[in-house]
């Protein structure tokens, strides 16, 4: 079970606090600073509650709780030292449907109370669910050294000016953008001296100069799988865009990191399954951009590596429409990398060629000699499929029907798996492969056998006759 967190408002609602000692104070405290109408049931009042009773801002009920204390409040706080009395309380208040929280005793609390980051209006809560309230409030002091302490009059200027900002600004993109601009300029210096006047000639002047903004598209590589393996500026782009548009083979981690309420799009499209044409994909882009929207187009891999992303460009620069690209890590480096094969080698690999499985153009074939060539390390993506073909191929053009091969599946994600053989068997090692899939064609696979380096799976390869 986890907790719901909420905030509540209690300005003006009632809440019954049973005692009226030490502890019972510091809830008190904290009730009263939220505008709670604080009604007390205790055997004897502390000093300071005596001293809130004559201010008038709380009320003595009297001295023995009464379940019907508890008829017309909005929730009920049991903070005395006597265990059955607090039960009690706990009890009543469950039978009423109220809740209740319970000081030092998780198993008596319908809610419990979180460490606060306190810059009202800002208020950041910290809860373990009661697993460890030591942990909740190393992470409040850890927080705490993060938040600048004027970040409350930032948002409390902000809070002001909400609706002026809205009715001049109406696109909400275009809004946020605004505020983001706002935040991280001199007005957070203003803010920050304590110089509201200034604070607030920033804000009115930034409005009456705010131009909307075209969109942009960011094309961005989000690599082969591995979260780690995202550049910063991937990072950067996916945590600030509007609309993100991404291929199936992006990983769930990676999806994870993209802001909270960005719109996520599907385009995916995995050999045989086209969910959205690129046609549709290129339109969306366009169409995106033009409402003024952060727009990223979140590729597996390297957008320019067998990703269309050059098509994508080229639509975006004919529209005229600002872009930018991040490179990731490609399937061909990640997947190589995380199988303990590399790509080029002194001895056995001068140089490395990296092919899609779909290499016939208009029916056109390959120059199937250079692919053949030894001392070479071939790359195949997309390539399972064609497999039979593409070996039969290199043996006919003289690749040695015993040249090492590899299959790498899942690449650099937890449940890569790694087939090694010869080309001879790389058919059926393809035909057993999980998706997405990498075929590795060259002497330099057999040094995986000393450079595994990553927790893998090394699948057991078919008998050669299978192929
Ligand atoms: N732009 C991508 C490639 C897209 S084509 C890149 O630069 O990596 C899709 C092909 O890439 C798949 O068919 C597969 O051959 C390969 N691929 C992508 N991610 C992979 C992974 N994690 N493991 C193995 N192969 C992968």
């Amino acid at each position: 079970m986890s907790h719901y967190p909420i905030f509540a408002d209690l300005n003006r609602r009632a809440v019954l606090l049973v005692g009226a000692g030490h502890i019972a104070e510091r809830k008190a405290e904290s009730l009263l600073a939220a505008g709670a109408q604080v009604r007390v049931a205790a055997e004897k009042l502390s000093p300071r509650f005596e001293e809130w009773q004559r201010q008038q801002r709380i009320i003595w009920l009297g001295k023995t709780f009464q379940t019907a204390f508890l008829d017309d409040v909005f929730l009920a706080v049991a903070a005395t030292d006597d265990h059955e009395l607090n039960r009690q309380v706990f009890q009543a208040a469950e039978a009423r449907g109220k809740f209740c929280n319970t000081v030092d005793n998780l198993d008596l609390c319908s809610f419990i109370v979180p460490a606060v980051i306190d810059r009202s209006p800002i208020k950041i809560a910290v809860s373990s669910g009661g697993t460890s309230p030591v942990l909740a409030r190393q992470w409040r002091q850890a927080i705490e050294t993060l938040v600048p302490l004027h970040t409350g009059k930032m948002a409390a200027i902000a809070g002001a000016w909400r609706t002026r900002v809205k009715q001049a600004i109406g696109s909400t993109a275009e809004r946020r953008r605004f505020w983001e601009n706002l935040f991280a300029g001199r007005f957070s210096t203003f803010a920050a001296q304590g110089d509201q006047a200034a604070a607030e000639a920033e804000l009115q002047a930034q409005l009456n100069h705010w131009q909307p903004n075209r969109g942009e598209v960011v094309l961005v590589g989000a690599g082969p799988g591995d979260a780690g393996l995202l550049t910063l500026h991937a990072l950067q782009a996916i945590q600030a865009a509007d609309v993100v548009l991404y291929d199936a083979l992006v990983s769930d981690e990676i999806m994870a990191m993209v802001r909270k309420d960005a719109d996520k799009i599907s385009v995916g499209k995995r050999a045989g399954a086209h969910h959205v044409q690129q046609e549709a994909t290129n339109r969306l882009l366009v169409e995106y951009a033009n409402e003024g929207k952060r727009v990223v187009r979140l590729k597996g891999g390297d957008p320019f590596v067998f990703g269309r992303g050059g098509e994508e460009a080229q639509v975006l620069a004919e529209a005229g429409i600002p872009y930018r690209i991040v490179p990731g890590v490609t399937a061909a480096l990640g997947a190589t990398a995380y199988a303990g094969i590399p790509l080029t080698h002194r001895d056995s690999a001068q140089s490395a060629l990296f092919i899609t499985g779909h290499c016939r153009r208009n029916g056109e074939e390959p120059d199937w000699r250079t692919l053949a060539l030894s001392n070479q390390t071939l790359v195949v993506y997309m390539g399972t499929l064609k497999a039979a073909d593409i070996t039969a191929k290199l043996i006919e053009h003289g690749r040695s029907a015993d040249t090492p091969v590899a299959v790498v599946s899942n690449g650099t994600l937890p449940n890569q798996s790694v087939q090694t053989g010869r080309l001879k068997d790389l058919p059926a090692m393809a035909a057993q492969a999980e998706r997405p899939a990498l075929m590795v064609i060259g002497e330099v696979v057999t040094l995986r056998g000393s450079l595994r380096w990553y927790g893998d799976r090394e699948l057991p390869t078919q008998p050669e006759q299978a192929a």
